[in-house]
């Protein structure tokens, strides 16, 4: 079994790709059209995977693929490269938000490891969300509190309209003269992670967030 490559926002990126080239076959594309189409799917999913051995270009090479058949078999085929969200404890959270005394934790055990690019849970009578997500081989924890808003609105994680929350972080890049100020860094994100996590299909913005939240501000 060939190592595991793909993380669940590149996933995304190549359904969506495959959703493409589905809609022109279904519009009765001419040949060319279709093979262009596919041409352009499959350099914009390799721009993903710089570094793409042999056999990992062989996974997502979709030139040959047809029938509605082939290409869930070919995202089946993908799906099984998937790389997991890294296995964490209640410890290792709780470790995470050391101020946070009454930390309300995710449910584990319900989360589908292969289909998160990051983390995330609300505590409903804190109004608070917590995200958790690995960046440069180490996880960060970020607690946000969050308000409700009543219209649907552009997420700034996965660039989809749906239900959002805004979402304004209370940890990290605290002025070094004074130790108790949280610079308040406001966003519109999903407030169902996961659907935010099954649209996701990029992490710019996500890490953006997250680097200046960590960013020293003395
Ligand atoms: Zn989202």
């Amino acid at each position: 079994m060939a190592e595991k490559f793909i993380r669940n926002h590149e996933f995304n990126f190549i359904r969506k790709q495959v959703d493409v080239i589905k809609d022109s076959y279904k519009k009765g594309s001419d040949k060319n059209v279709i093979n262009a189409v596919k041409d352009s799917a499959y350099s914009k999913i390799i721009d993903l995977f710089p570094n793409a051995a042999d056999n990992q270009l062989d996974v997502l090479d979709l030139s040959r693929l047809k029938t509605e058949a082939e290409f869930d078999h070919y995202l089946e085929n993908a799906s099984s490269f998937l790389l997991l969200f890294p296995n964490i404890t209640d410890q290792q959270i709780k470790k995470m938000f050391p101020k946070n005394k009454k930390l309300k934790m995710p449910n584990l055990d319900s989360i589908d490891l292969e289909s998160i690019t990051y983390l995330s849970w609300t505590d409903i009578g804190t109004n608070k969300k917590f995200l958790i997500y690995e960046m440069n081989k180490k996880l960060v924890g970020i607690e946000c509190r969050y308000n409700l808003l009543s219209r649907n609105n552009v997420c700034s994680f996965c660039n989809t309209h749906g239900q959002v929350a805004f979402i304004s972080s209370v940890t990290k890049a605290k002025k070094i003269n004074n130790p108790d100020y949280y610079k308040a860094i406001g966003n519109y994100i999903c407030f169902d992670s996961s659907i935010c996590n099954q649209k996701m299909t990029s992490v710019n913005y996500l890490e953006t967030f997250i680097k200046e939240i960590f960013q020293e501000n003395g």
